[in-house]
């Protein structure tokens, strides 16, 4: 057996994972999916409210159908809207509102380097939302690229899908000066940035990573122990509360319920895949 080989089953048995699928169509699921959804995609218009020039993050209401990216409900207030010709020009757009030098909280003033908006696949249908950028992220401008990151990626791709396939992104935008908390004024400028995120990648799945991010999108005060285990509908998703990879890295024996959980992940998204036909 090769190193790369015994290092990734040994990854797998870490994670808590007892067997795994030898069968060839599962092996092939993530290409075969990925090239289905290529043909059958047909270009859709993606809506997204323009804020008028209030310099206030602009929020959507929820709901549990899937819709355009972002659109506005009937009694909402009138703003301009404009559409755009995919989810990735809309996020474009959304960052570039957002602007590099952010001043909507107190962040820019407390050390932040830069505004992390967000990376990985505009289309994705699993979307991971963690806290906040730490220090590597604050340098490198890419959410999760840090130890916790590189664990993440491990996870991601126990699941048979690359970095590149997801959608990563954070509750607030900006490093909170020597990793603390965001502080509620904080999530409050920010988040409606991440719920329109989501509202423009429109995934199936949102794993919400640790007690802040699941609380915070769960708006709730329970711990995550009681949060995880359990699925939620979230806007047009269901969302699946999991531990943070940084406390699997001081609690490495949790890692066998992050496998749970990225197990029911899996399952989602195939059983909507399968839904499609
Ligand atoms: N922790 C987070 O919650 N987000 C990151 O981007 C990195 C570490």
């Amino acid at each position: 057996m090769n190193d790369d080989l015994r290092a990734h089953l040994e990854f797998f048995s870490e994670l808590g994972v007892d067997g795994l699928r030898l069968e060839p169509e599962w092996r092939n699921r993530t290409e075969r999916r990925l090239a289905e959804r290529a043909e059958s995609a047909e270009p859709e218009p993606v809506t997204a409210v323009e804020a008028v020039d209030t310099g206030e993050p602009t929020e959507f209401t929820e709901s549990t159908e899937r819709r355009p990216a972002a659109s506005v409900e009937p009694g909402e207030p009138a703003e301009s809207v404009r559409v755009f010709a995919s989810q990735s020009d809309a996020l474009d757009a959304l960052r570039a509102e957002i602007g590099p030098d952010c001043q909507r909280c107190k962040l820019h003033t407390l050390g932040r380097r830069q505004v992390v908006f967000g990376v990985g696949n505009p289309n994705a249908d699993l979307m991971f939302v963690g806290e906040a950028p730490g220090a590597d992220e604050d340098i490198q401008g890419e959410p999760f690229v840090g130890r916790a990151g590189q664990l993440l990626t491990k996870i991601i791709e126990a699941i048979g899908l690359q970095r590149s396939d997801v959608y990563i992104a954070n509750v607030i935008k900006c490093r909170p000066p020597g990793n603390r908390n965001p502080e509620p004024d904080e999530v409050e400028r920010c988040e409606p940035f991440l719920f329109r995120q989501i509202d423009m990648v429109k995934p199936k799945v949102v794993v919400a990573l640790g007690k802040f991010a699941a609380q915070s999108l769960l708006k709730t005060n329970d711990p995550i122990t009681r949060l995880r285990g359990r699925e939620y509908r979230f806007r047009s998703a269901t969302l699946i509360p999991t531990f943070h990879p940084a406390y699997l890295l001081r609690n490495p024996s949790s890692k066998r319920e992050v496998w749970e959980d990225m197990k029911k992940v899996r399952a989602l998204l195939t059983q909507r895949t399968d839904e499609s036909f």
